[in-house]
């Protein structure tokens, strides 16, 4: 799950990792009332939407005077803001962060993230952050400092020091700022820890010109595995930001995750819905979505899994691909005949069962006079789908 940056901002405050102040507004005449509140005579207008790149998009603007908060905040508000992370359609932008402006003197990344193949979490430092990190991560990767983490121990002095040394988190205070960086460093990592995040992210951690080290912008991710013990993180979800039909399929507990292909996939486990999709991919085909029903899908369930595929305007076949162990292929055969029969499904369906009550789920698909094309074979079925789909465009 993902939040605002406002919402990372207050967790960071939590952990006593200092911010600009800031308020979120929602309208331009709250956006001026904040940046008089806030005083000073520079400020930023921040878009607040769930994707990374808002700069260089012409989401974040500085103002140097309150005419200009107006101004770019009359802007900013109500447009579609496009980055690297949002696609082509972008993002509506609905809600504004305002923040008091700071002198920036350097600009440092610091990320801690989950390393699956190495099974730790990993800090990734670098003294080049902002708006051009991934440059740098493609064409200077000896800027980009990586310390993995014994679960154990945590992120030690040593390493914080190490790391804040390395990217030369050092001003005109000398070991002041490496203290207050270092101090960032365990801050995050502890959020990180306590918080279940997948991600936590400052970039950028800026030095300012009278030595403070400032989180100017903040990303986090969570587990949504361990969001049952975080209500205080499910109250900073933002349903506008989601894809609806991921929302309605969380309803059902399917996970669901739209893709840009025209094969709709129904599977049974996380894993051979991967491997569906690669085989679909082999065969020359694009998968529609990524979709697993779970292991004790219901009738009802399998229903709603066909709405949800049927939603997409790009749909041009089916491919239901059944393994049962817990589920029974019996059960399946009718959720999909009444599922079919429900939403007059006009793509064609290829199924692909085996497993439990096999014989029994081939005999109702059989006999239910439904023009369901059945596979023997996971290959089998990749070529009648790609065939299928590519007949019906
Ligand atoms: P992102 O592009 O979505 O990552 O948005 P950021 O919050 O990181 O803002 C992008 C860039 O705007 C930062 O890297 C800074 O260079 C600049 N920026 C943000 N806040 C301030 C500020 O208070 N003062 C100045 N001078 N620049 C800022
Ligand atoms: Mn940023």
């Amino acid at each position: 799950m993902k939040i605002h940056e406002y919402q990372a901002k207050e967790i960071l405050r939590q952990y006593a990792i200092p911010t600009p102040r800031g308020k979120v507004c929602f309208s331009v005449e709250e956006a001026v009332a904040a940046a008089t509140e806030i005083g000073g005579a520079l400020w930023v207008v921040k878009a607040q939407i769930h994707a990374g790149g808002r700069g260089k998009g012409g989401g974040v603007k500085v103002a140097r005077s309150l005419n200009e908060v107006h101004e770019h905040a009359g802007e900013i508000l109500g447009m579609k803001l496009v980055t690297h992370q949002t696609g082509a359609a972008g993002q509506m932008v609905r809600c504004l962060l305002i923040e008091e402006g700071m002198h920036i003197v350097r600009e440092f990344y610091v990320a801690f993230v989950v390393d699956r193949s190495k099974q730790r979490v990993v800090l990734i430092a670098s003294s080049e952050g902002g708006m051009e990190i991934e440059q740098v991560a493609a064409k200077s990767p000896n800027k980009i400092h990586k310390v993995w983490i014994d679960p154990v121990a945590g992120l030690t002095d040593a390493e914080a020091d190490g790391v804040a040394k390395k990217i030369g988190l050092v001003g005109v205070h000398g070991a002041l700022e490496r203290n207050r960086g270092f101090f960032c460093l365990q801050s995050l990592y502890r959020a990180f820890v306590e918080k279940d995040a997948t991600l936590a992210e400052i970039n950028p951690l800026v030095l300012t010109g009278d030595g403070r080290v400032i989180a100017l912008d903040a990303k986090f991710s969570f587990d949504s595995n361990a969001l049952y013990r975080h209500p205080e993180i499910v109250a900073y979800r933002d349903l506008s930001e989601e894809d609806p039909n991921e929302i309605e399929a969380s309803k059902f507990d399917l996970s669901y995750i739209a893709l840009d292909g025209n094969i709709g996939c129904l599977v049974n486990g996380a894993g051979l819905a991967m491997a569906t999709m690669d085989i679909i991919k082999l065969y020359g085909g694009a998968p529609a979505n990524f979709l697993d029903v779970g292991g004790g899908a219901s009738k009802e369930k399998v229903a709603e899994a066909f709405k949800l595929m049927l939603k997409n305007p790009k749909l041009r076949a089916i491919l239901v691909n059944i393994f049962g162990g817990i589920m029974r292929c019996d059960v399946i055969a009718e959720g999909v005949v009444a599922a079919v029969r429900e939403t007059h499904l006009n793509v064609p369906l290829i199924v692909r069962l085996e497993g439990t009550n096999v014989d029994l789920g081939k005999k109702i698909l059989a006999e239910s006079g439904l023009a369901i094309i059945a596979a023997n074979d996971m290959a089998d079925a990749a070529k009648k789908v790609v065939a299928a789909a590519r007949g019906k465009q």
